[in-house]
């Protein structure tokens, strides 16, 4: 497996540990509020916005020493049920693997910040003292993806609230059963440590009807929208606020100072990773010639299979519809096995791959369109220079995320600064940008063309200044 195993028991040990939060705040010496267990799910959207605000008018007037202990006992209750959710989701779905879908719930159970990622800011002088606090919003509406549906509602329930929230989520409907059990799950958790039902809620059958409700009900004061561009098009028009973390099409750049072997790894790592549903995963590499051939070769060495020719037409032709010139990928691969893909593309090939990899012109729909699939197009250049401005087109403007292989700082700062992405990630696999194997807080919401890069609880926040006039000469 990619991730190593042993570190993320050793986070999971580390954080319980540090979750402990002695006799005086552990969840269970908390006094246990009687509540109605199945105030959560509702047939109608409306009611589950009314349930959501409820319960935030309940969390309002809890200490923040309560809201910590929410938080702990969600945690591990995502933790407990990682594997389980994990099971689910890849059942709903069918992308990816439920060893790594296991990892990412328990990523987000564990590296997701809580109440400690909210500072409150003083200024005191001769006037007085001027406290900026981080107020919540109220009730959220958050629309969430297929791709990573558990360890999404897991990482922004623990987020929205941590910083004071209720939420009301829309899932992808292809995810509905196991987005479902994760809200029932940290619902429990909620209940169980004396904090209000209803602080995540949903409806029974989430539609883009239920979303467009969510979306404009003037109860919901804050959207945050995980998902593809067309949901972040019709939340951005909404005329609310919105977090919006949009689609992305990560390259990544290869030069001739990269070290090749370490290269080739971290971008088979990185691609494969759940079958390249993650939306920073590296979706396509421009590397120079001088190392191409070298690179490609490590790369079969990592599990990668290679297609030449009539193949890349056949799962092309597999892959994607054509309407008027434009590509659209075919769902029945998203998130797929290697293998599948291959079979069902009508192409030999021997042992088990994790990936596909075929060299490619730069225009080619491997390279320009985000599939999310074990699928990399691989574009030969012939500089550094032309590497990072190919990757630049291929990104789109997203600014979401990209990866340079390279040993010449000059080249890393110039591709960093072009690129200007919200993660860049420097000689890794671009899950470490998320925090997976990497420095610094998790997220499965990366919010991409609204600025809020990798959203914590502080995102989720409004400013509020009180103030205490102190100038007393003033009678
Ligand atoms: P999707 O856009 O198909 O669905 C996402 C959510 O939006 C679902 O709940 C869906 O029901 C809803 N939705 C879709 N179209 C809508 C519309 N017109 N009106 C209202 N709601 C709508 O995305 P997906 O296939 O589930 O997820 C993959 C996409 O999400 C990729 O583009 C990926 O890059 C992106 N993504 C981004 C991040 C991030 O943090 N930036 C994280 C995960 C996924």
């Amino acid at each position: 497996m990619a991730l190593n195993e042993e570190y993320i028991r050793q986070i999971i040990t580390e954080t319980i540990k540090r979750l402990d939060l002695g006799d005086g705040g552990s969840a269970a010496a908390l006094q246990f509020v009687p509540s109605n267990r199945n105030g959560w799910l509702f047939d109608d959207p409306n009611d589950a916005i009314a349930a959501a605000k409820a319960a935030q008018e309940i969390l309002k007037k809890e200490t923040l020493e309560k809201r910590g202990a929410l938080i702990a006992a969600m945690r591990n209750a995502a933790l407990e049920n990682a594997k389980y959710l994990a099971a689910l989701a890849h059942e709903d779905t069918g992308y990816g693997s439920v060893v790594q879908k296991i990892a990412k719930n328990q990523l987000a159970a564990i590296k997701t910040p809580g109440i400690e990622d909210l500072h409150p800011v003083a200024f005191s002088g001769d006037l007085g003292l001027t406290l900026v606090e981080m107020a919540p919003y109220g009730v959220i509406g958050a629309i969430t993806p297929s791709t990573n549906p558990t360890a999404t509602v897991i990482n922004n329930s623990i987020s929205m609230i941590a910083a004071g929230n209720a939420v009301v989520f829309n899932p992808h409907p292809v995810a509905k059963r196991a987005s479902q059990e994760a809200i029932r799950i940290l619902n429990e958790a909620v209940v169980s440590a004396g904090g209000p039902t209803g602080l995540m809620t949903t409806p029974k059958e989430p539609t883009l009807d239920s979303g467009k409700f969510i979306m404009e009900h003037p109860d919901i004061m804050l959207l945050v929208v995980t998902g593809g561009e067309a949901v972040v098009s019709v939340a951005m028009k909404s005329g609310k606020k919105c977090i919006a973390a949009g689609p992305g099409n990560p390259p990544v750049i290869v030069d001739e100072t990269a070290e090749i072997i370490r290269s080739a790894k971290d971008i088979v790592d990185g691609a494969s990773y759940d079958n390249n549903v993650l939306c920073v995963s590296e979706k396509e590499v421009f590397a120079v010639d001088a190392v191409f051939d070298r690179l490609t070769n490590e790369m079969l060495g990592q599990g990668c299979f290679k297609v030449t020719g009539e193949d890349i037409n056949k799962i092309v032709a597999a892959v994607f519809t054509q309407k008027d010139g434009i590509y659209m990928v075919n769902r029945k691969y998203v998130g797929r096995d290697a293998t599948y893909i291959l079979d069902e593309s009508g192409v030999s090939y021997i042992g088990k791959p994790r990936l596909v990899i075929a060299e490619v012109d730069k225009n080619h729909p491997f390279v320009q369109i985000e599939m999310l699939m074990p699928v990399l197009g691989m574009v030969r250049v012939y500089s550094f220079d032309e590497a990072l401005e190919e990757a630049f087109k291929a990104e789109h403007g997203n600014r979401h995320s990209a990866i340079i292989h390279s040993t010449n700082i000059h080249n890393m700062s110039r591709a960093a600064e072009k690129m200007d992405t919200t993660i860049f990630v420097k000689n890794g696999p671009s899950y470490s940008g998320l925090g997976f194997n990497g420095e610094g807080h998790a997220t499965l919401t990366i919010a991409t063309p609204t600025g809020e890069g990798l959203t914590s609880a502080k995102s989720f926040t409004r400013s509020r200044r009180c103030v205490v006039h102190g100038d007393f000469r003033i009678v």
